[in-house]
């Protein structure tokens, strides 16, 4: 007998190709089978999507190529992975197929059969010696963790309970991650029904540096009673191969534990039953590239999906009353000290339940703010001299400190005073980062680097110098202000940096982090990167050397932004509640009236919430508004231009046109990037669903628009749904 099943292979986004090619198979096929097809010349990796017995309306058997193979030993996809994927595909205006591949991992593509089950054959083998010891099960004999809090009591109880997305609103050093791991523990430890697969959770953070040490505190807890296999790791740094045998851990059930960033929402987790979003705020888990998906928003969407066919599979006896049964639930946990506006205020609308731990562990107060006003600083100073003398102080106590500054490399531009040339990228409309370790110029938008001129190429000005400050100058400057300091031990102060450039070869990271950990550094130097999510014990001191800019920012999400990054820098001091009394919070600024700091002071994040949530309302911004970006690249800012304006000329008399706003297309603020020119529109609407209705009609129109003769040029276009950045 001959079935006919739809395959979905990755298409580009844009190609015209339908969500799925209509196969011939003598085989019935379970939707989800993975399964390798032809496709024009090649043959590629496909998911069986439906199995039909019916050939395709208008197609003969002639006309439709045969399924080359069945990827062998792989249960299929289960039905929720495939909603998550074709939701993410509708909501986020991308080819099912494009989403679909990009949620598998890359090698899966290249392996045989052979060389497939060679790798779950010693995925099975390493399982099985991976099992835990006998008797280690039973509770209370394994690493517990210490005695939680109150308040951690009561956010697990209350996090069991929840019948909806759980916003868990803890400030930093509030124990969130005791929180996390009790609740895996709890669903590690549910029964499930004789064949189905054992419960899974997968714990999301923003970043790659941020996975280390969450993956030694999992393992350290979880090891001991669910084996060596239990906890594995997803994200973008792994090798291929380790990529595919941690998604084969997660689709066969072997792993637990799934900790991952952004793209580990899209993994195959048959047994999931808790998602953990920490660091919920952080723009990270917004994909800026292909289908640029919101992993938070997925995170929510997935345990909406999972709960209900939970809910469907139960069938609670119709001789218990109502509410006696505990219907299973795939909770989900977004954590955060400063959660952003869209959940803080889907839990003002009982959307989310909030929970909230305000107190520190071990009761230490959160670090007191001390705003350094600039204009009464020596002329010229970069560091005012108080803060370098209580940073002194401290580091004479033996304590550490942090300093922060969003810029890495020395200067953000190399000037001529003579002639006014400066450092620009001739491939970008930006400057070129003077390096002065290496002493190069760095584009850090397309990479151009050369050596540092030894005078001005226009001039032939010898005096050519640094404008502006990066890490790498402040890390300078500091070792010589604090060369005299001491240590109790009587030994040098020690000055490093951490950031994107001092983290870059493998494995630096981690011992860069193992050397703040030991207390061999006094004073670490760097961008954001320090100030999210590590525990490091004996910091007391936190400085932001040059926050002003985002004060000013035309992006309305900036102080959001800026606040959330004090805030977590903040979180970074005292956590040591020995220490916490004396820990303090500097910022430097030219503007210390600025309503901000108030807030910020008080470490009150709900009046910063209400303060914002006010005037987006007023503006009609998210989260009371929804918006989208058509972007365009192309060979001129003219033909970008041309085709956006193009697509919102030919968008009338589209469904929900009239509820659409479209704003004229406008450069973007770094308008040229490797010779590509960039421009966007901004598309707003009142309500989502006529936003998500009026994007699909469009996606005709803007196939159609590539060819208008004034956009002769044009590179490619990307919808971003629920931008970030505008
Ligand atoms: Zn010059
Ligand atoms: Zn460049």
């Amino acid at each position: 007998m001959t079935f006919w099943p739809n395959v979905v292979v990755a298409t580009p986004a844009h190609s015209g190709v339908g969500a799925s090619l209509s196969y011939r198979s003598e085989l019935l096929l379970a939707p989800g089978t993975l399964v390798r097809v032809p496709l024009g010349k090649r043959e590629v990796l496909g998911v069986v999507w439906e199995c039909s017995t019916e050939p395709p309306e208008g197609l003969t058997e002639a006309q439709t190529k045969a399924v080359a193979s069945v990827l062998e030993g792989l249960p299929p996809l289960n039905p929720r992975w495939r909603q998550l994927v074709k939701f993410a595909a509708q909501y986020y205006q991308r080819s099912l197929g494009e989403v679909a591949m990009a949620a598998l991992p890359p090698q899966l593509r290249e392996l045989s059969n052979e060389q497939l089950a060679r790798r779950l054959k010693r995925r099975a083998k390493a399982s099985a010696s991976a099992a835990p010891e006998a008797g280690a099960t039973t509770p209370g004999t394994a690493a517990n963790g210490h005695d939680l809090s109150d308040e951690q009591h009561q956010a697990l109880a209350a996090l069991h309970s929840a019948q909806a997305p759980v916003l868990l609103y803890g400030a930093t050093g509030s124990g969130k991650t005791e929180v996390y791991l009790r609740a895996t523990r709890q669903v590690l430890d549910t029964a499930t029904p004789e064949g189905d697969s054992p419960t899974q959770v997968l714990v999301m953070v923003p970043e790659i540096n941020l996975t280390p040490q969450l993956e030694a505190r999992f393992r350290e807890r979880f090891e001991p009673l669910y084996g060596t296999d239990a906890v594995v790791c997803l994200h973008s740094g792994m090798t291929p191969p380790q990529r595919l045998s941690s998604w084969l851990a997660a689709h066969t059930g072997a792993a637990r534990i799934v900790l991952g960033t952004r793209m580990a929402v899209l993994a195959s987790l048959p047994g999931l039953r808790l998602i953990v979003v920490d660091e919920e705020h952080d723009p990270s888990y917004k994909s800026q590239e292909g289908a640029r998906y919101s992993a938070r928003d997925l995170a929510v969407y997935r345990a909406k999906v999972e709960t209900e066919a939970l809910a469907k599979a139960a069938h609670p006896s119709p001789l218990l009353p109502a509410g006696e049964v505990e219907q299973p639930r795939c909770h989900v946990v977004l954590g955060s000290a400063t959660p952003s506006l869209e959940s803080w205020y889907a839990a003002d609308q009982g959307r989310y339940v909030r929970l909230a731990m305000p107190g520190r562990i071990g009761g230490g107060a959160l670090p007191r703010l001390r705003l350094v006003d600039m204009n009464h600083q020596p002329k010229g100073a970069v560091l005012a001299p108080p803060l370098v003398a209580a940073m002194a102080e401290r580091i004479a106590r033996g304590e550490q400190c942090m300093v922060l500054l969003n810029r890495r490399g020395y200067a953000p531009v190399l000037a001529c005073h003579d002639c006014g040339w400066k450092s620009a990228c001739a491939h970008c409309s930006a400057y070129r980062v003077f390096h002065k370790l290496d002493r190069t110029l760095r584009c850090h938008h397309c990479g151009f680097t050369e050596r540092v001129p030894r005078a001005c190429p226009d001039c032939g000005n010898l005096d050519i110098s640094p404008v502006g400050r990066g890490t790498e100058q402040i890390e300078e400057h500091l070792s010589t202000l604090l060369a005299d300091v001491k240590r109790p031990d009587g030994s040098p102060a020690r000055v490093a940096r951490m950031d994107a450039d001092s983290t870059r070869l493998k494995g630096s990271l981690e011992v860069q982090l193992a050397t703040m950990h030991s207390g061999a550094v006094d004073v670490l130097v760097g961008t954001q990167m320090i100030a999210k999510g590590h525990d490091f014990r004996r910091i007391t001191l936190v400085a932001s050397v040059n926050a002003d800019s985002a004060l000013f920012a035309s992006d309305y999400r900036a102080p959001e932004r800026l606040f959330a990054l004090l805030m977590q820098a903040a979180g970074r001091a005292g956590r040591d509640a020995a220490h916490s009394g004396a820990s303090e919070m500097w910022v430097q600024t030219w503007y210390p009236q600025h309503p901000l700091f108030a807030t910020l002071k008080k470490h009150d994040y709900p009046a910063f919430a209400a303060e914002q949530l006010t005037e987006r309302e007023q503006a009609g911004m998210p989260p009371y508004g929804f918006q989208a970006l058509l972007r365009a690249d192309a060979r001129t800012q003219a033909a970008a231009q041309a085709f956006l304006n193009g697509a919102a000329q030919q968008s009338l008399g589209l469904p929900y046109r009239d509820e659409i706003t479209l704003y004229p297309a406008v450069p973007l603020t770094i308008q040229r990037v490797a010779n590509v020119e960039r421009a966007q529109l901004l598309v707003e609407a009142a309500s989502r669903g006529a936003l998500q209705r009026f994007l699909s009609a469009w996606q005709a129109v803007l196939l159609d628009c590539r060819s208008l003769p004034e956009a002769r040029g044009l590179i490619r276009f990307a919808v971003d749904v629920d931008p970030l950045a505008i």
